[in-house]
């Protein structure tokens, strides 16, 4: 906590997960569990390739048979079968024999190499093969990808396209994974016009409910709903209770600060909510407030739509990863910060920036005027740059700390 009463981001991120406890696991078919957490590990029972195949279309065969082929001197094979993908050969290859063979077909037995098609010749019954093969060749062995008792998957993980395809490729129709965390959302303001409201004097659209509720996504949850409230506090007392219903989590963006019209505190007070912390030594995400109702966490961001985002990619994003039991502590890297930074001491600053590759290594650039109203400016910021509460400059090309945007925003940024 910095003198001021506000809490520095790291311990804030700590009390959050403190307060956290890990949602049960479900099971779910594989393709919808795309983005979903493990809640188990995933052992290869069987090898994976299951068989030796062959790694071309050719032919199946042994390899002292065809000792010293060149162009010149072929060595002619008997052909005695086919073995294709899906469909193995049921003869075994004997002394001088070949088996044609495709791609992905198990290997005959008796056999023990394959030669290309590229490399023999067919006639009538026979295969003339021009080159020499190792034994061994241009087979894939049985569990070269995967062996049988590995473990290839561990539970925390999260399920990419490639996870799925190992999955499938393992058998799997539906994998258990952790439940999707339900989240409620209410924004405040008299000012907030729904999409499609007719414009009137001094309102303005509501960005917070599809922003935020797109980031919730991105971290895996459900959004049960979306709620606008005006600034009353009765209204928003009851709109609080409304969204706790339900919940895994509820998240309230406006009304947090110190003005006669915000009631977001009051209300939650009101009813019981318990508050960890209320003022993040943070800009933009000053008035931030976290606590729990009905054992349920609670964050209250700020309105101003940048900010709203940003504290929510810096806390409810790690909370709701948390809560499905992946592992804390994603790609937070450093870049250099391009023009350098002046602020004064008291309060860690998160720059929208975008990064680039150099020569003298990755830079960081501001997307622009960092007003935590100019929502614009996260449109081209692809990371945050985290400069701490008690730095008051940094120097151009000086290394700072970046917070990837692209993995809370579903790689959008
Ligand atoms: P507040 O945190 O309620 O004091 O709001 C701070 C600023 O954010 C004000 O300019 C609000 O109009 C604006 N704001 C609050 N909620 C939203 C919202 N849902 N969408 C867009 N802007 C908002
Ligand atoms: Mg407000």
């Amino acid at each position: 906590m910095d003198a001021s009463g506000h809490i520095e981001l790291d311990d804030a991120v700590r009390m959050v997960l403190d307060a956290l406890s890990t949602l049960p696991g479900e099971t779910f078919e594989l393709d919808s569990a795309l983005g979903r957490v493990l809640a188990q590990d995933i052992v290869a029972e069987r090898p994976l390739p299951p068989f030796d195949g062959s790694a071309m279309d050719g032919f199946a065969v042994r390899a002292a048979d065809v000792a010293g082929a060149r162009d010149a001197e072929p060595v002619v094979l008997r052909l005695v079968g086919e073995s294709r993908a899906g469909r193995p050969a049921q003869e075994t290859l004997g002394d001088g024999q070949a088996i044609a063979i495709s791609t992905g077909a198990i290997i005959p037995a008796g056999a023990d190499a394959v030669v290309r098609v590229e490399r023999t010749r067919r006639d009538d019954g026979r295969v003339q093969v021009l080159e020499e093969v190792a034994p061994g060749e241009q087979v894939r062995r049985a569990g070269e990808d995967m062996q049988a008792g590995t473990t290839v998957l561990q539970r925390g993980a999260t399920l990419g396209p490639a996870q799925l395809g190992v999955l499938a490729s393992l058998g799997h129709a539906h994998v258990r994974c952790a439940s999707a965390p339900r989240v409620s959302l209410l924004v405040t303001g008299d000012e907030l016009l729904a999409a499609g409201e007719r414009a009137r004097p001094g309102a303005i659209r509501d960005s917070n409910s599809h922003s935020v509720a797109a980031l919730a996504r991105c971290a895996g949850a459900e959004v049960l709903a979306s709620e606008v409230v005006g600034d009353d506090e009765r209204a928003t007392r009851a709109a609080i209770a409304a969204a706790a219903h339900d919940a895994d989590m509820v998240v309230i963006c406006g009304g947090m600060s110190v003005g006669a019209h915000d009631h977001v505190r009051a209300s939650l007070r009101a009813l019981g909510a318990t508050q960890a912390f209320w003022g993040l030594a943070l800009r933009p995400g000053h008035p931030t407030w976290f606590g729990t109702l009905n054992g349920r966490p609670v964050f209250g961001l700020p309105g101003n739509p940048v900010s709203a985002m940003v504290t929510f990619v810096l806390l409810a994003g790690p909370a709701l990863r948390a809560m499905q039991g992946a592992p804390q502590g994603r790609a937070r890297s450093t870049a250099r910060l391009d023009g350098g930074y002046d602020k004064p001491a008291g309060r860690a600053h998160a720059l929208r920036c975008r990064l680039s590759e150099r020569d003298d290594g990755r830079h960081a650039a501001p997307t622009g005027p960092q007003g935590s109203h100019v929502l614009s400016s996260m449109l081209a910021a692809d990371a945050l740059a985290l400069i701490p509460s008690q730095t008051t400059r940094v120097a151009p090309a000086e290394h700072v700390e970046i917070e990837p945007l692209a993995p809370w925003m579903g790689g959008w940024a």
